[in-house]
């Protein structure tokens, strides 16, 4: 590839707002509504047509458990979005925590809400392109002066006090020159993707009383059809699935390898697989179990592929998988957290099960402390990153890298900006005990 010198004519710049969130998934609405809640101008940028981010775009089908297997521990803005994914849906029992099934288009409709109604401002199809950041003399940190948007309206300039990356990918943080990690140790490799997809017209009664498609099921019929070599595009039993509505069942099943969401041809070859996997499906299950799916149709598959890891930003405390071990509890800990590590496989290393047979899934109770270091990007003044890229090893990443959590960790980041941009900007110096009060009033769960 060649190089061409950009030197774009002065383009329109807009101050109205303090803080400024890219990414609108759900670290990113709850961290642009509870940066509204605490009073500061708040936008929230996000390049596809709706918030929800992998839940919504992406068409994953449930929340991971938002229980420590006694009682819900990810509360605040998180525990309102969940009862409200589960209001008008009578096929979802009214104290389940767990596992709740999502339906994509209601939960749109929920984070608009979440986010508007605490005076926040959305804009759909605007893509951060550019970073403008410079050492700040004073803390020797980075700090960012503006960031450029591209939308139909062409390129746009942004100046704001306290910024947050929640692209799931730390592209703000990582055009602004903040350190990270990226997949494994060797050379880079990341989880696969999946292209989540739903079928309808299943029937319903058969879906219920045949067996358990999850390949963790011996009785799966995923087990015959990977078996049966029929169907090359499927590439393992791995097959998740809820019904979502009438009829409805969403899959998160097979995996996609060599897709790099910081790298657009991958994802444009991944999506494409994706979809004639979500067609394999299909016609593999109508055959397979055709009392449930013979007549079954295939709606839609994401209009994002579902992306499980890229970076991960290097933060003032990189959490361990050692820390998950210990349950440990830290002082400026912003919320707790007790989904399993759950790492898929790398290509040509698919023992995707490894870090859950080593460290094992917590008892009844358990969890860990996630510190607000980890939101602070170590090499930043005015930026702080919440969801997927968070700083922490790969191991944890496996953990922290769900929704429940993400939400929680938003929550913690809108108000800590907010805070933050009540001073210089600098998040590095946020009062956590206050910050820490303030999520306990909105009622996080911080024992
Ligand atoms: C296949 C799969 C299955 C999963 N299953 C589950 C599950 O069952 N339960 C569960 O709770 N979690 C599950 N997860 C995990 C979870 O969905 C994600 O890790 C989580 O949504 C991450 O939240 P986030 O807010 O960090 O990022 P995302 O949800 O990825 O949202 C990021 C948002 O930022 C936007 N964005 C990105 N870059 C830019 C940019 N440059 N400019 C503007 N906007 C940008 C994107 O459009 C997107 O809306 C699954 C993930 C995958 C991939």
């Amino acid at each position: 590839m060649s190089e061409y010198l950009f030197s774009p004519q002065s383009i329109p710049c807009n101050t109205d707002y303090d803080v400024i969130v890219v990414g609108g998934g759900p670290a990113g609405s709850a961290a642009a509504a509870s940066a509204a809640r605490e009073g500061a101008k708040t936008l929230l940028i996000e390049a596809s047509g709706s918030l929800g981010g992998s839940g919504t775009s992406a068409l994953v089908p449930a929340w991971c458990p938002f229980s420590d297997k006694e009682k819900i521990i990810y509360r605040g803005m998180g525990q309102q979005v969940l009862k409200k994914s589960k209001e008008g849906s009578s096929h979802i029992p009214k104290d389940q925590l767990d596992w709740v099934p999502i339906d994509a288009e209601k939960l749109k409709r929920i984070y608009d809400d979440l986010v508007t109604e605490q005076g926040g401002t959305v804009l759909f199809h605007t893509v951060l392109s550019y970073v403008d950041a410079e050492e700040d003399p004073k803390s020797g940190l980075r700090n960012i002066n503006a960031i450029v948007t591209s939308n139909k309206a062409g390129l746009q300039a942004w100046k704001a006090k306290v910024y947050i990356d929640c692209t799931g990918d730390g592209d703000l943080c990582a055009w602004a020159g903040a350190e990270f990690q990226k997949g494994d140790d060797e050379d880079s490799r990341l989880m696969p993707a999946t292209h989540c997809f739903l079928l309808s017209n299943v029937d319903e009664y058969a879906y219920r009383n045949e067996p358990n498609l999850h390949a963790n099921n011996p009785e799966s019929p995923i087990h015959a059809i990977y078996a049966s070599g029929k169907y090359p595009e499927i590439p393992d039993v791995h097959c998740c699935n809820n019904t979502v509505g009438p009829g409805t069942v969403g899959f998160n099943a097979g995996h996609v390898w060599d897709v790099d969401n910081t790298d657009p041809a991958s994802v444009s070859v991944g999506l494409m697989k994706g979809r004639k996997l979500a067609a394999a499906y299909r016609e593999a299950l109508a055959e397979f179990v055709p009392k449930t799916f013979a007549n079954s149709f295939l709606v839609s598959t994401g209009s994002q592929i579902g992306i499980r890891e890229t970076r991960r930003v290097i933060g003032d405390y990189i959490l361990s998988a050692e820390d998950y071990i210990q349950r440990k509890s830290f002082e400026d800990e912003i919320c707790r957290n007790a989904y399993f590590i759950d790492i898929h496989g790398v290509k040509g290393k698919p023992k995707s099960e490894k870090a859950v047979h080593t460290i094992g899934r917590y008892g009844p109770g358990e969890s860990h402390g996630l510190p607000y270091r980890c939101l602070t990007p170590r090499d930043l003044k005015n930026v702080l990153v919440a969801g997927r890229p968070i700083s922490c090893d790969r191991t944890v990443l496996g953990s922290v890298r769900v929704m429940p959590v993400c939400l929680a960790m938003g929550e913690a980041a809108g108000m800590a900006a907010a805070h933050a941009g009540n001073g210089d900007g600098n998040v590095h110096d946020v009062d956590v005990k206050k910050l820490r009060a303030r999520l306990r009033e909105m009622g996080a769960y911080l024992p």
